[in-house]
């Protein structure tokens, strides 16, 4: 696979410099983004933390971009943290002891706290405060700490994935949806300014309609299609030097990638369309399920090319179409 292609972040962190600043800075996501205004001013005024929000929606679409505007236009510290990495609740209660007024508190992929170190997080949601336990045996005692006033920022790629109790505690629950191709031109002009590059108006719609709705995958696109245009000598991006990039990068005119039709062509080939159940194709194309169903699938299906039924996964006629195949009789559907 090309890493350059697969939404999840790399471990250096060029998406970095691309990130807007501020909440006009950032591009689309209407509905949240008016709302979230809202919500800050609302906090501002009564000098209070926000409340604790919870982002979720499909990796590469500003969750932690929206966090760090959120703690840049509150005017108070950002502290980030991802759910696998808090081992114990020793760590997590370090983090939370070591804010300060106000600050928020970032945890990158909330569903993979462990179960232990999520009953800490309970009481610091709801009252501010931290049980601990001091002590072993008969005399063990718990004690409760105040905690300064903070706002929690949890992200997640769904929402179903948080226990129910972690999901009640959130006052601010935010979708994030995949991008238009309008939003995403606005995204690649202003990362070509930023790297540099000169961009037609009809070279950034095609890195736009090739991004697969998701303005992390319009970066890296964007950079790629940079190195060609340098290496060709060309000064200016049009249609034409995107379309040879992409093509060359293996990024279908609808910007599926690799991996994309690998697991289109495991339903076409092997299931004749379906339906087959997701640890079937996991299995298949030796990806965890996690990544069929929280990166590769969401776009297939919103671009209506399969399905999810009860029975599993099944190629719609537009997947059928996008291979240039025919359904085989009696699949048509
Ligand atoms: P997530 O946390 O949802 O995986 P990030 O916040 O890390 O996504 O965003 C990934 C990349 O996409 C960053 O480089 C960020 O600058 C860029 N990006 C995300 N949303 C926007 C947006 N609305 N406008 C411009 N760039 C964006």
């Amino acid at each position: 696979d090309n890493p350059h292609l697969t939404p999840q972040r790399q471990p250096e962190d060029i998406d970095a410099a691309l990130r807007p600043k501020s909440l006009d800075e950032f591009i689309g996501q209407e509905a949240a983004r008016s709302n979230l205004r809202v919500f800050i001013e609302a906090a501002k005024s009564r000098s209070e933390a926000l409340d604790h929000t919870l982002f979720f929606g499909p990796p590469g679409l500003g969750k932690t971009t929206l966090a760090q505007i959120i703690a840049r236009e509150l005017g108070v510290g950002f502290r980030a943290t991802s759910g696998p990495v808090i081992a114990k609740s020793g760590d997590l209660a370090a983090l939370l002891t070591n804010l300060e007024e106000g600050d928020v508190l970032f945890i990158d992929e909330i569903h993979r706290l462990n179960p232990v170190v999520e009953e800490v997080l309970y009481p610091a949601m709801e009252d501010r405060a931290l049980d601990l336990i001091i002590g072993e045996g008969p005399s063990a005692r718990s004690v409760r700490i105040d905690l300064p006033q903070f706002t929690l920022i949890g992200a997640t790629t769904r929402q179903g994935l948080l226990t129910t109790p972690l999901r009640d505690r959130f006052g601010i629950p935010v979708r994030l949806n995949f991008y238009s191709v309008e939003e995403l031109e606005k995204v690649v002009h202003r990362a070509a300014k930023l790297l540099d590059l000169g961009i037609a108006p009809d070279g950034a719609t095609e890195v736009a309609r090739r991004a697969r709705g998701t303005p992390r995958i319009a970066g890296r696109l964007l950079r790629r299609v940079r190195d060609f245009a340098n290496v060709a000598g060309t000064a200016t991006v049009d249609q034409k030097t995107a379309d040879a990039s992409l093509t060359r990068l293996e990024v279908d005119s609808i910007g599926l990638d690799a991996m994309d039709r690998r697991y289109l062509h495991m339903i076409a080939d092997i299931y004749k369309g379906g339906p087959v159940g997701v640890e079937t194709l996991a299995a298949g194309l030796s990806e965890p399920r996690d990544t069929i169903e929280e990166v590769i699938e969401p776009y297939l299906i919103q671009l209506g090319l399969v399905a999810r039924t009860a029975r599993g996964r099944a190629l719609n006629d537009r997947g059928w179409q996008h291979l240039g195949l025919k359904p085989p009789p009696g699949k048509e559907v």
